[in-house]
């Protein structure tokens, strides 16, 4: 959709590519293999085979037993699941779950699901390396407690936390241990018998395997119970007949967990290159992600003062993608709750980005990275402005020199009404509206969140649009900043 030079992908803690092996497995499996595997005729044989041998790839690759990985459609599904049953099992007896301020959402919100259904929830506090205080976590545990929630690393910001360490405080106090691995699967080394968890999450698209395959591993004799009723499929956990193709490509992605981990220092270094580089050429730069503690993939970097979904944009607009620490849902954009609780300020949250690099990444593609950074911040990317909610007043968005922009969905407009007079556009389709966007008028581009309208204005950029500029913080903002004005004409 937009115009680039370059393809950089910076974005691997948000998804991987395809691995060439695991795209020939996954070939062959749909092309060939279509027994079911719980067939008892010769057809299936393979399909079974297949399926048990992705199960032992993927225990072998964190020392698991076979038995006690479970597949399931997404690392969600295995935290959904995980978290549910065993407050199921052992609530009103027990109700507590201590937890960490920076899981995945996946999680924190399950944790506010059981909340209203009678958890107690603890959240451990989080020091600025983004690790928690096990002394904390001790004290924390009582005999209400049912489970300590801990994930192995995280996908912000790289920190590790020490599973082994967490496994020990809550088994000497009869608490059951849950670690969300999907981040570290492939990024640092996984023995769930050396560290003693309980349960465990993974994702295959995380370690460069297909999307919609995750998996959760439930240490033999620890609570579970059937989450999907219906076929025998999964030991009768998990019903349903197998998504084999998917399957077979976790398990053909698991094969080269070793090689991966073994390129960790090559990672390393040119994490280290860039941070280095960044700090040279950005004159007011912080890095949240910089030591031992961190996965060696994981870059989070604070620009000072600046707009991190414009600088995202910018990025995109040159070919480069990389994700905002921020929650990019288009309702509210809140600052990441992860940067928050290792104490950055709203602002800071709102001026960082993550860029989080593979074993493919080459110093030619960083280089070309922090090129365009230093392009930007010394002006030499097209300029849109990012307006303060504020800003956008009733005299600026009436002018008749300017057109308002609305590249929101339809149950978006319906939650928060238009501005009068705008264009309604689509953010995926918009050029088919370029028709419609005269090139004379200062065209003003408005999201729900703000997270969508600087990629739309760089696109007109891109297309010879010179004035343009977007609304900061979308409507959701917009809204609040000009009650008013919203109250009195919005979506007239
Ligand atoms: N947990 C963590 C730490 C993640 O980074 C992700 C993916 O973003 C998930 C869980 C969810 O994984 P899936 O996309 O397989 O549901």
């Amino acid at each position: 959709m937009f115009r680039f030079r370059k393809e950089v992908y910076l974005d691997n803690n948000a998804t991987t590519k395809i691995s060439k092996s695991v795209l020939q497995k996954m070939t062959f499996v749909l092309k060939n293999v279509y027994g079911n595997p719980s067939s008892l005729y010769k057809t299936s044989h393979q399909s079974a085979q297949i399926l048990e041998m992705a199960r032992e790839s993927l225990a072998k690759s964190i020392n698991a037993a076979p038995n006690e990985i479970i597949f399931t459609s997404c690392a969600s599904e295995s935290n959904n699941t995980v978290l549910k049953i065993l407050f199921e099992k052992y609530y009103p007896e027990k109700s507590k779950i201590i937890s960490t301020e920076i899981e995945h959402p996946a999680v924190l919100t399950t944790l506010e699901y059981l909340k209203g259904k009678g958890a107690e929830i603890y959240f451990l506090n989080t020091n600025s390396k983004g690790d928690i205080d096990y002394a904390e976590l001790e004290r924390a545990i009582d005999d209400k407690t049912i489970l300590v929630c801990a994930m192995n690393a995280n996908n912000e910001i790289g920190s590790i936390l020490d599973i082994k360490r967490i496994a020990s405080i809550a088994h000497k106090k009869n608490a059951l241990v849950f670690s969300d691995s999907v981040q570290a699967l492939g990024k640092i080394n996984i023995d769930v018998k050396d560290s003693n968890i309980d349960y465990a999450s993974f994702s295959a698209h995380k370690i460069n395997g297909p999307k919609g395959i995750g998996a959760l591993y439930v240490k033999s004799g620890r609570p579970i119970s059937s989450f999907i009723h219906g076929g025998h499929q999964e030991n009768g956990l998990r019903a349903g007949t197998e998504s084999l193709h998917n399957i077979a490509g976790f398990g053909t992605a698991c094969l080269s967990l070793e090689e991966k981990i073994s390129n960790k220092e090559k990672i390393s270094n040119l994490k280290k290159y860039f941070i280095s580089e960044l700090k040279q050429r950005v004159s007011r730069i912080k890095i949240n992600s910089e030591g031992n503690n961190f996965l060696s993939n994981t870059i989070s970097a604070t620009f000072i003062g600046a707009n991190n979904e414009k600088l995202m944009a910018a990025l995109d607009y040159r070919g480069i993608s990389v994700s905002a620490g921020s929650a990019c849902n288009t309702q509210e954009n809140a600052p990441s709750h992860v940067l928050k609780a290792i104490g950055l300020s709203d602002e800071e949250a709102r001026a960082t980005l993550r860029f989080s690099i593979s074993d493919k990444t080459t110093k030619k593609e960083i280089d070309y990275t922090l090129r365009a950074i230093e392009d930007y911040f010394n002006d030499k990317l097209p300029k849109i402005e990012a307006i303060s909610p504020k800003k956008a007043n009733e005299s600026l968005l009436m002018d008749k020199s300017t057109l308002v922009l609305d590249i929101r969905s339809e149950s978006d407009r319906k939650s928060i009404k238009s501005i009068p007079n705008s264009l309604q556009a689509e953010f995926l389709g918009i050029k088919k509206y370029l028709h419609k966007i005269p090139k004379d008028k200062r065209i003003i581009v408005v999201c729900q969140g703000g997270v969508n309208s600087p990629f739309t204005a760089y696109y007109l950029k891109s297309k010879g649009y010179r004035n343009v500029s977007f609304i900061m913080t979308g409507m959701w903002g917009w809204k609040f900043a000009n009650k008013d004005y919203y109250d009195r004409y919005a979506g007239e």
